[in-house]
């Protein structure tokens, strides 16, 4: 008898669609260059904590970055970080973001960016979002930036006005393509200095002169002043991806006027652009976006205080990225139990694999496997079908609920050999696991399969000094043990069937 091959040769899975802003349609991902895909995602300007609106971009992108590699892709997934020229005002007026709230907590701008940018690795770091390859900064690729802005001047599509450099929509008809938005209804409230100094209000900054005062400023062509916020996207992809990369991301709050922006400057100046555009939806509380501006968020911080970072995560992938993600406490609360019903699958098969004895691992018993060894190859394609589908990740999830109600039945039967045991075990480990980022799967890519194995030995060799250290009376050791595995996560139950542990 073959055995089902739950990671069959690439081949054989199914080609991956995903949706385009763009062509507005789910379309077939080709790969510009052969096995490799180079990802850009918008990242987050360092002037605040993050809240659970950016979690679910930074996941979302996350997901689909670790789905690739899944398949067999190198991918070099850049993000920047905006620690200059982004203003209050999309309409290129206001103050900048940084230089503000510097003022308030009375910092230098450049502490201010340190400070949350730090803040925000953390929370990505305890969400287990992968880092990027490259995490490039507005204001070390300054150079990058005039360089691109002189370009667009050179071809006629950027124009000088008193310091400050505007792109000149009229000059590109392509302008609004991915939004499909033709005018920009955004002019209210801006001040009329700077309103009168474009050609066209749908005109936007690549380049802002500093007034006296302004501190983030450097030496231009144009005299001294600072990047508009679109540019960096624009010089950084190009100089880390090169033309034509392939996926495009960021928050459908992004589509106008930054990435439409991103667009025009980067074709403008003769240069090919990202081939697809992928948008998540944003994150709601009592139906209204949770936003910055709006003050109705819960930093992660905060919520990292009273719900665990795995349960946020699991409650994120359980919608899809393109629906809306409403955010309650009973939400949470159900993401809780769900998120355990999966667990305990996970945690009893790596208990009952540690202690089965390693002889049973063998072809010979392949035909006592029973259903679970077809039952964890269905669950991987259904899995697979669901992630090849435009990162269907609620699908996705639901392939593992199945598999957990076939694991509970076929181990409340009775006898279920080692391999189907571990058949179903790489489901989760290496879907659910190393694809969703789910059951404290590794936090970087490429960390060796046997972790859960290792993890069992070393559990084998901690019970068995405790069975030592009990059996010697010697009880404040044992139970300096157990507290001690109990601050890293490991409780330890003691059963009329010896000791046993989960996480
Ligand atoms: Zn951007």
């Amino acid at each position: 008898m073959t055995q089902p091959d739950i990671n069959p040769p690439a081949t054989s899975l199914p080609d991956i669609y995903l949706y385009d802003t763009l062509q507005r349609q789910k379309v077939k991902f080709e790969a510009s260059v052969p096995d490799k895909v180079g990802m850009y995602l918008c990242g987050p300007t360092v002037y605040s904590d993050a809240h659970l609106g950016h979690a679910k971009k930074e996941v979302a992108f996350d997901v689909v970055r670790r789905y690739f590699i899944h398949r067999g892709y190198a991918v070099r997934y850049v993000s920047n970080i905006t620690d200059v020229g982004h203003l209050q005002n999309d309409s290129d007026d206001g103050e900048d973001k940084i230089a503000r709230r510097a003022a308030l907590e009375k910092l230098e701008p450049m502490e201010v960016a340190e400070k949350y940018y730090w803040s925000f690795m953390d929370d990505m770091q305890r969400l287990g979002v992968l880092r990027p390859s490259i995490q490039p900064r507005a204001t070390g690729h300054i150079i990058e930036q005039i360089e691109l802005i002189q370009q667009l001047i050179a071809k006629g599509h950027a124009y000088e006005t008193g310091g400050s450099v505007y792109f000149d929509v009229r000059s590109w008809p392509e302008y609004g393509k991915l939004s499909g938005r033709k005018l920009d209804d955004q002019e209210e409230g801006v001040r009329e200095e700077v309103r009168s100094e474009k050609r066209d209000p749908r005109d936007f900054a690549l380049w802002k002169r500093a007034e006296a005062g302004h501190i983030m400023r450097w030496p231009s062509p144009w005299g001294d002043g600072f990047p508009g916020w679109h540019i960096e996207c624009s010089a950084m992809s190009l100089k880390y991806l090169g033309e034509n990369f392939d996926i495009h991301g960021g928050g459908l709050d992004l589509q106008f006027p930054h990435h439409e922006a991103e667009i025009a400057q980067s074709e403008a100046a003769g240069h090919g652009f990202a081939r697809y555009w992928m948008h998540n939806n944003m994150l709601t509380i009592g139906g209204e976006k949770m936003s910055k501006s709006k003050g109705n968020f819960t930093t992660l911080q905060q919520l990292f205080e009273r719900v665990d970072p795995q349960i946020v995560r699991f409650m994120l992938v359980g919608s899809h990225y393109r629906s809306i993600t409403e955010f309650s406490e009973e939400a949470f609360v159900s993401a809780q139990s769900g998120y355990k019903r999966l667990s305990e699958a996970v945690n009893e098969l790596e208990r009952r694999l540690v202690s089965a004895p390693a002889a049973t691992v063998s072809t010979q018993n392949a035909q006592n496997t029973g259903p679970l060894m077809q039952q964890a190859a269905k669950a991987a394609a259904d899995f697979e079908a669901a992630m090849s589908d435009d990162f269907n990740t609620p699908r996705a999830l639901a392939a593992l609920f199945n598999l957990t109600t076939d694991v509970n039945t076929a181990l409340a039967a009775g006898e279920v050999s080692t391999q189907a045991m571990q058949s179903a075990l790489k489901v989760y480990r290496d879907l659910g696991g190393k694809v969703l980022g789910l059951f404290g799967g590794p936090a970087t890519a490429g960390t060796p399969q046997d972790d859960g194995a290792l993890l069992g030995t070393l559990m084998d060799v901690v019970l068995q000094a405790r069975d030592h250290y009990r059996l010697n009376k010697q009880y404040a050791q044992s139970d300096a043990l157990r507290g001690k595995l109990q601050e890293v996560g490991v409780t330890i139950e003691d059963t009329k069937d010896g000791a046993r542990w989960k996480r």
